[in-house]
């Protein structure tokens, strides 16, 4: 039989990261074994369920690139028009619960009480056989054994999650329910439920939770947590998949960087690691700055466009060509495209906008620096063509002359150009300024050092 797995988000809020390491889990077991990845928008809480956290869901599912196989197409416009199929919404099987409840009804399986419908749930403790955990007993709380039986009708006629899940798990063929383990307590419920249908239940994995760094238990709210900010952030997409895929599993040696085919080949769910895994945003961060240094140049420029827009940079007011390369002094250093701002929005913001560092300036615009750095001027101006690497000969054959270090003609100019003492190549950034831009900031920085000396005098 092949193998069917699934996801069943709830959409009341941002996808966690919980949740997406839950589809990914699940779409490379279905990868792995070549069977299929079912989504299904567990949406029957009409109180806490939005549009827009479904919405969330399959852009966050689509960004990961965790493509789903199967459901019913639905009227979700960008589904369509990219040629997806389903997802399934519970809300749209309520006929489905029904008629599983009225077997259960029949059969004296479950009963009316208060007006809801309540599951006859077995007094015995129940095995629960895990592929991860291994085999774990759930004996009945304290609280059950004086009231075992569960709602799976509410009064309003609404059936409960632990119905519909179970439901939907046999309808759909579900072969291996792939779960946090927070999900564990509810598993014996879902067994019993299985067996009074007379149903085979799927076989279980549930996966260790993932805590913050201090091993507290992690929240919607905790640093990371929510995919959208990955998206908005404009984190690489398949960094993020690298990094959850080692978030509860590992190939056995220990590297960090994972290619997602061999991902593939090698996931199965005995090798899910037992223990809590622990969130650790430097080493994402760590492995972003890597895949984003290996995006193609034009992925690459697309989002640094997107963040540079997102962050406010009016691009319209620039050249195309200007912006261009601008951008490409960029790759590189950059752990998060969104550092760009930091890193390179000198590019994009008139000299008078330019953050200065105060405590560099007083540094390196200094009288001591003032010959050099006009003798350096001098020979920009005398320059025949305005290029990166005659920028960088003039600087060494400034500084021959002068017997300084190039240092000594590097710090104090690139302060004048960018306002700090990092950045893009120094003879590049120069080249896209261009050398009308460049020469004003340099006279600029030339005054600073006479006043230096004034006041000093
Ligand atoms: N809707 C449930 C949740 O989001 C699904 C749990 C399951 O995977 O069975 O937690």
């Amino acid at each position: 039989m092949s193998t069917r797995v699934r996801f069943a988000p709830s959409p009341t809020g941002h996808l966690h990261i919980g949740g997406a390491r839950t589809a990914l889990f699940n779409w490379l077991y279905a990868r792995h074994t070549g069977g299929l990845f079912v989504l299904r928008i567990e949406d029957t809480d009409d109180v806490r369920n939005t549009q827009e956290a479904v919405d969330v869901i399959l852009s966050s599912l689509r960004w990961l690139g965790l493509d789903w196989d199967e459901g019913p197409v639905s009227g979700d416009a960008t589904a369509s028009a990219l040629g997806d199929k389903g997802p399934y919404f519970q809300s749209q099987r309520q006929s489905i619960y029904q008629s599983h409840v009225q077997r259960l009804l029949s059969e004296g399986k479950a009963y009316e009480c208060d007006g809801a419908i309540k599951f006859r749930m077995t007094r015995e403790a129940v095995i629960i056989p895990d592929l991860v955990c291994g085999d774990v007993t759930r004996k009945l709380t304290d609280r059950e054994e004086r009231d075992p039986d569960f709602v799976i009708v509410r009064s309003d006629g609404k059936p409960v999650f632990h119905l519909v899940n179970v439901v939907d798990d046999l309808e759909m063929g579900i072969t291996h329910v792939i779960r946090g383990e927070d999900h564990l307590s509810n598993t014996s419920k879902h067994i019993a439920l299985c067996n009074a249908l007379g149903a085979n239940c799927p076989r279980y994995a549930h996966i260790p939770l993932i805590l913050n760094g201090d091993g507290s238990k992690m929240s919607k709210r905790d640093m990371g947590a929510s995919m959208s900010n990955y998206m908005e952030e404009g984190f690489v997409p398949e960094a993020v998949v690298n990094y959850l895929c080692l978030l509860g599993w590992s190939p056995k040696d220990d590297r960090q960087r994972l290619d997602l085919k061999e991902v593939v080949s090698l996931f199965d769910l005995p090798q899910i690691l037992r223990h809590n895994a622990r969130f650790d945003m430097d080493k994402l961060v760590s492995l972003n700055g890597h895949y984003l240094a290996g995006l193609d140049a034009e992925r690459y420029h697309q989002l640094a466009l997107n963040t540079l827009a997102r962050k406010g940079v009016q691009l319209d007011n620039h050249d195309s060509s200007y912006v261009r390369a601008a951008v490409e002094t960029t790759p590189g250093k950059l752990k998060k495209i969104s550092e760009i701002m930091d890193y390179a929005g000198f590019y994009f913001c008139s000299p008078e906008e330019i953050s200065r560092d105060a405590d560099a300036s007083a540094k390196h615009l200094v009288f001591t620096n003032h010959d050099s750095t006009k003798a350096l001027r001098d020979g920009l101006a005398d320059m025949d063509t305005f290029v990166a690497s005659e920028i960088q000969g003039l600087f060494k054959s400034v500084a021959k002359t002068l017997g300084v270090k190039v240092g000594a003609l590097v710090h104090p100019v690139r302060l004048a150009c960018t306002g700090k003492t990092t950045g893009p190549s120094l003879y590049h950034l120069m080249e896209v300024l261009g050398r009308k831009r460049v020469i004003a900031e340099i006279d600029k920085a030339l005054a600073c050092m006479l006043n230096q000396r004034d006041a000093e005098s």
